[in-house]
């Protein structure tokens, strides 16, 4: 695998590539990896010529300055785990390389940004898109992999593309799951084993909540079963239980059965904030 910390080499090499006709796939990520990252590479590898896989903890898009000085740090592992998943290339740039200077752009998606993360996280996805698209300018790949694990991130991506009409196909990935349903994540290297036993109330409640909503009981209803598991677990912290139209994460105050719906969730076991969702049928 080669590894590149620096724009203009990493420019060249793939420059040779594409005039190879090589078809190039972007993972971008924060490191820390997992198997959910690594189901990205395994779409990339599948779809793509040559995957490239970014490893950045962008400070931009944290909003709380101690999750960004305690987010995991593996890149040995990393490295590692990347070679052995058959990764072509690793970008591994610095702040200084990404951000030249102080005071960057601000990305405005409207509601997309502001509801559900973009409430509880303010400037968050202006911080994701700004560094998506520098790495969408330096790459240029044709494809990109985002997990569903980050939904609304995922559809912020899609208007990025969009708007700024970037030649870039975004496949959909689904979640990976740990074997009792926990979403992985990086940042559940951080729990404590007690925590990682009450992280499973994220999973569980998106199951309620599908299997509820499936039989039709209302979404009001839902919401407070979701929050009396809450308050009824200690150590733990709802932030919001949402459903959304997965087309446009409008929130919905009822269920329609022609919508295609998505429930998102997002809180802290103990100190550590996580986010998961789940389609309430189990189309896309
Ligand atoms: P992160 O390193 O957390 O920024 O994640 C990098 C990419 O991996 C994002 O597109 C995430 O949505 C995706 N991802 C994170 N966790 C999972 C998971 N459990 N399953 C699938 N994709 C994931």
């Amino acid at each position: 695998m080669e590894i590149f910390k620096e724009i203009e080499p990493i420019r060249a090499f793939l420059k040779t590539k594409k005039e190879q006709k090589k078809s190039v796939g972007l993972v971008p990520t924060m490191g820390a990896l997992h198997d959910g990252h690594l189901s990205l590479i395994r779409a990339s590898k599948a779809q793509n010529d040559l995957t490239v896989c970014s490893i950045y903890i962008n400070p931009t898009q944290f909003n709380n300055p101690t999750d960004l000085a305690k987010y995991p740090k593996t890149v040995e592992k990393d490295i590692a785990m990347l070679q052995q998943g058959g990764c072509d290339v690793l970008f591994l740039p610095d702040n200084s390389t990404m951000y030249k200077k102080e005071g960057g752009l601000k990305l405005d998606f409207g509601v997309l940004d502001k509801v559900l993360e973009g409430e509880f996280r303010p400037g968050h996805f202006s911080g994701v898109a700004l560094v998506v698209s520098k790495f969408f300018n330096i790459i240029q790949p044709d494809r990109a992999y985002f997990g569903q694990k980050d939904f609304q991130q995922f559809k912020v991506i899609n208007r990025l593309v969009e708007e700024l009409k970037f030649n870039i196909e975004l496949p959909f990935i689904p979640t990976m799951r740990e074997a009792d349903g926990l979403a992985m994540s990086s940042r559940n290297l951080r729990l404590n084993p007690e925590e990682r036993v009450k992280a499973l109330i994220f999973f569980k409640s998106l199951q309620l909540g599908k299997e509820e909503l499936l039989k039709g009981t209302s979404l009001s209803v839902v919401k407070n079963k979701v929050k009396s598991l809450f308050e009824t677990t200690s150590g733990v912290r709802l932030e919001y239980f949402e459903i959304a139209n997965a087309e446009n994460l409008t929130v919905l105050e009822n269920v329609g059965s022609s919508v295609n719906c998505i429930m998102l969730i997002a809180g802290f076991v103990g100190e550590i904030r996580l986010i998961d969702n789940m389609f309430v049928k189990d189309v896309k």
